[in-house]
């Protein structure tokens, strides 16, 4: 056998297959990750290697059982991993139009056999198939993640998209062109350069789902290192590496705000109502800091109830306007807890950044002192200080 033939490529893409499906076997079983997609895919990866082994071992297939055993099973093989793409990009989306593609061409491959005509049972299989992978595409396009790069969404759906073209160009030359269409087929000795283009669109596929997953346990391990579990704010960690980025912009003449807020007698509300109201108030407050803030500002929890919001490019004025107006939302919005309004008000002490502060821990010191000078005055209002300055303006309610 020639290491390049038609047989060696189509057997290696056959193991490439039943690799695949152990590997999303052991993504299921051994890691619990994306169980539904992983066990359709799965399937996918065995229902087409009945298929790969036959174009391998033409000469040892029984003639009379024709070839509609291993059109089927490869319709089941496209059919499956369409359903599988579609569950990994988390796509809501009915399944009727794969569904109905592949009933559709299984009573036409099946007619196809009856009636012996192998152009007919490939035409069928073949547009079918095309079409699964171009909704297959479309899938990865629709679903890939927000702020993935585009590239990266387009190196996802390009395999998809090849080998759909390849698909439906075999399809076009079953219908019109019958005596072209074996350049499309990867099993004929001259169409070894085929059953390289298959083989490759198989790894290219792999290797874009097993990254679909590994980007998203990354992302997902990343949120888990840098968020609050409970409000999803930034942690203590993940603010001062953020704090210090922009501090080290203040010589290039970038300015920045901090904002400290504390609610108020907040054991209160736990000893009252208990932890879990006390909870809901924490996911309340941070709902309406989020709904005054902009895109680019940041929100951290750095500890219990205390949060830090920091404002880039923002001058100390404005940042002493975006306080006021939390501070008089959080009076105006009660949260809801077991349909009581809960009225909660909380304290802000606002700094500008301080310049000679790599770690911004003069400036965050500076917030803090403001936050309990605002505490000391009663509460519910906001604390607003000029940067170095000792004594701070207070604004009331
Ligand atoms: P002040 O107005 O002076 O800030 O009074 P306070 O009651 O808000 O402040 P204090 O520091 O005495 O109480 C904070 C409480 O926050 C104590 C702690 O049990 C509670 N706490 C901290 N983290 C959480 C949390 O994640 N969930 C809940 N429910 N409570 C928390
Ligand atoms: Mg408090
Ligand atoms: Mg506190």
């Amino acid at each position: 056998m020639d290491a390049f033939d038609t047989g060696t490529l189509t057997t290696v893409t056959a193991v490439i297959n039943g690799f695949m499906a152990l590997v999303w076997l052991l993504l299921v079983h051994a890691f619990r990750i994306a169980p539904a997609a992983g066990r359709l895919l799965a399937g996918a990866y065995v229902m087409f290697i009945p298929g790969l082994l036959c174009l391998s071992c033409l000469a040892w297939w029984p003639g009379w059982l024709g070839g509609w055993p291993q059109a089927m099973s490869n319709l089941a093989g496209f059919t499956l991993m369409s359903l599988g793409v579609r569950r990994l990009m988390r796509l809501n989306q009915r399944n009727a139009d794969v569904l109905l593609i592949s009933a559709v061409a299984a009573l036409a491959v099946l007619l196809a056999a009856l009636l012996g005509s192998f152009r007919w049972g490939m035409l069928a299989l073949s547009l079918s198939t095309g079409l699964l992978f171009l909704l297959c595409s479309r899938d990865v396009l629709s679903g890939s993640r927000a702020g993935q790069p585009a590239w990266v969404t387009a190196l996802l759906a390009m395999p998809f998209m090849l080998t759909s073209l390849l698909l439906l160009a075999r399809a076009a030359t079953f219908a019109w062109w019958p005596e072209t269409s074996s350049l499309f087929m990867p099993r004929e000795p001259a169409s070894a350069g085929m059953a390289w283009l298959y083989l490759l669109l198989t790894l290219l596929i792999a290797l874009g789902l097993v990254s679909v997953v590994v980007t998203r346990l990354i992302g997902r391990i990343q949120h888990m290192i840098l968020r609050d579990p409970l409000t999803d704010a930034l942690n203590r960690r993940a603010f001062g590496v953020e704090l210090r980025h922009l501090q080290a912009q203040i010589e290039r003449g970038h300015q920045h705000s901090l904002v400290m807020i504390d609610v108020d007698h907040f054991k209160q509300i736990n000893d009252r109502l208990g932890h879990a109201a006390g909870d809901a108030a924490l996911l309340h407050l941070v709902a309406v800091l989020r709904a005054n803030m902009r895109e680019l500002d940041q929100l951290g929890r750095l500890g219990g109830e205390e949060f830090c919001l920091l404002l880039p490019h923002t001058t100390l004025a404005d940042a002493s306007r975006v306080a006021q107006r939390m501070c008089e939302a959080l009076r105006r919005q009660p949260f809801g807890w077991k349909e009581e309004p809960v009225a909660m008000t909380a304290s802000f002490g606002v700094a500008a950044c301080q310049p000679d502060d790599p770690q911004g821990e003069a400036t965050l010191a500076m917030a803090d002192w403001l936050l309990y000078r605002a505490k000391s005055e009663g509460r519910n209002r906001i604390c607003v200080a000029e940067a170095g300055a000792l004594l701070g303006k207070m604004v009331k309610p």
